[in-house]
């Protein structure tokens, strides 16, 4: 259900095993990625375009389904009419091959793509066979052709979770809780209790890695063997856990501490990625790495694209490219990362309508001016001026929006939204290299000005 790549993916996988099987998108065929189709077409498999049949239903003995169809969409709800199991991609891929590869599940509101990819890179660089996949943006079934494993690292979403009904992961992590995707599930609790399920089907070999720092992670119930993460300084006394203390990372373990190394040591900044590192460091160690093989590899980790990256110094300004953060927490922690008073925020963009109260908050501590952009412009414009920050530039275009970040010459430059990019951009992706791009053009302007 979807064409999407997962969806692509899914189907490759089930045809290549003697399935049958129908791809059946709501868009119109002219709608759809043009590379997805070409792939779809190789695989020679049935589809259909423009809405889901009636055929597709009483046909079928399993739906897949694609992450971005919510469950109360007419489709789910004609799904259950029919009595049809609806799974997710990452539930086939768990009940395909759970004895032979062991599963590292990555879930949390913020940070999942970072920890999936840091977990990855780490286990790779010391000689696991450990690839990245889910969520982060290659679908989990096209790993398991493509050579043997010791650990599939897997980012979840809630999404996904709502339809993996066995999927129980050897090793899971859950970052933190906040509210957001509220709209997908219909509410908070149907959120929390997505995340929970994998936790509470967990077995007493299972190890679960919950960051102490939120309440509502901390609270998970499971009989997995529990290691805590935290960068609260009274976390060093816990017998077994990451914690940091005095800028150090360490963590417990077997009745032993290891440290590490320094919090300067890493090259992805700010408290939420000590957060990040700390849980990758959790996992690592239960996978069964020394600590210098997890110091070596967590010290040459970069950000990923988007996420909290240094694009470039452009006459004496730091400009930073966080597209990612599509909500305010993420935009927090990523003012947080800076000195006080020192950043000129680029914010706004398609409104979630959530509060401003603590974004502003932060604004207040660590921002000297705030740019504007987009369809948010006009509320946090008026909620900044309420709370009586009143530096505030609003632009029609990112351009403009880079233009006079520069021209300020205040403080590092910092593409952080929280906000969601379809008023202006395809997607965050999209928002985030044209921010770059304008950067670098910014770059060359100022290395041959006119004469
Ligand atoms: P996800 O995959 O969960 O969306 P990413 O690693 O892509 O997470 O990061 C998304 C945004 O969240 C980034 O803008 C980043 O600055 C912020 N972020 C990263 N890790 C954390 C964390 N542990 N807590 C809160 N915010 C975070």
């Amino acid at each position: 259900m979807g064409l999407g790549r997962s969806g692509v993916a899914a189907a490759s996988y089930l045809v290549k095993r003697g399935a049958k099987v129908l791809i059946s998108e709501s868009q119109p065929k002219d709608k759809c990625n043009s590379k997805l189709l070409a792939e779809l077409n190789n695989l020679k498999v049935e589809s259909e375009f423009g809405g889901h049949s009636e055929r597709c239903l009483s046909w079928s003995d399993l739906v897949i389904t694609s992450p971005g169809i919510p469950p109360r969409a007419d489709i789910m709800q004609r799904a259950r009419a029919h009595h049809r199991e609806v799974i997710s991609d990452v539930e086939l891929a768990y009940r395909e091959c759970k004895d032979s590869v062991s599963f590292i599940a990555v879930t949390g509101t913020n940070g999942k793509s970072t920890t999936t990819a840091l977990i990855s890179y780490i286990l790779e660089k010391s000689g696991r066979l450990a690839p990245a996949c889910g969520n982060i943006g290659v679908p989990i079934l096209s790993r398991l052709d493509a050579g043997p494993l010791d650990f599939l690292v897997v980012e979840v979403s809630s999404y996904q979770l709502e339809y993996s009904p066995t999927f129980a992961p050897h090793i899971a992590i859950w970052l933190n809780l906040t509210p957001d995707h509220l709209d997908w599930h219909g509410g908070l609790d149907q959120y929390i209790d997505a995340k929970r399920s994998m936790f509470g089907r967990q077995s007493l070999e299972d190890f679960a890695v919950l960051n102490q720092d939120d309440p509502v992670v901390a609270a998970t119930r499971t009989r997995a063997e529990v290691f805590p993460f935290s960068i609260s300084p009274d976390a060093r006394s816990s017998i077994q856990g990451a914690y940091l203390e005095d800028g150090f990372l360490g963590y417990s373990y077997n009745a032993r501490s290891r440290v590490v190394c320094s919090e300067k040591d890493l090259r992805i900044i700010g408290k939420h990625n000590v957060e990040n590192a700390l849980a990758a460091i959790a996992v690592c160690c239960l996978a069964g790495l020394t600590e210098k093989e997890i110091e070596q590899h967590l010290k040459t980790f970069k950000a990923l694209e988007h996420r909290l990256e240094f694009v470039e110094t452009v006459d004496g300004v730091d400009y930073f490219n966080d597209s990612k953060a599509t909500n305010t927490d993420s935009a927090i922690k990523a003012l947080e990362s800076f000195p006080e008073k020192s950043v000129v925020l680029i914010a706004g963009g398609k409104d979630k309508g959530t509060s401003l109260v603590e974004l502003i908050q932060s604004v207040k501590k660590y921002a000297l001016s705030v740019i504007l952009i987009g369809e948010a412009k006009d509320r946090f414009e008026r909620a900044l001026r309420e709370a009586g920050f009143n530096d505030i530039y609003p632009a029609d275009t990112m351009d403009e929006a880079v233009q006079i970040g520069g021209k300020l010459k205040k403080g590092p430059v910092l593409l952080s939204p929280a906000c969601a990019s379809f008023d202006m951009f395809r997607d965050f992706e999209d928002r985030g290299r044209v921010f770059k791009d304008l950067v670098r053009a910014r770059a060359r302007e100022m290395a041959s000005p006119r004469q």
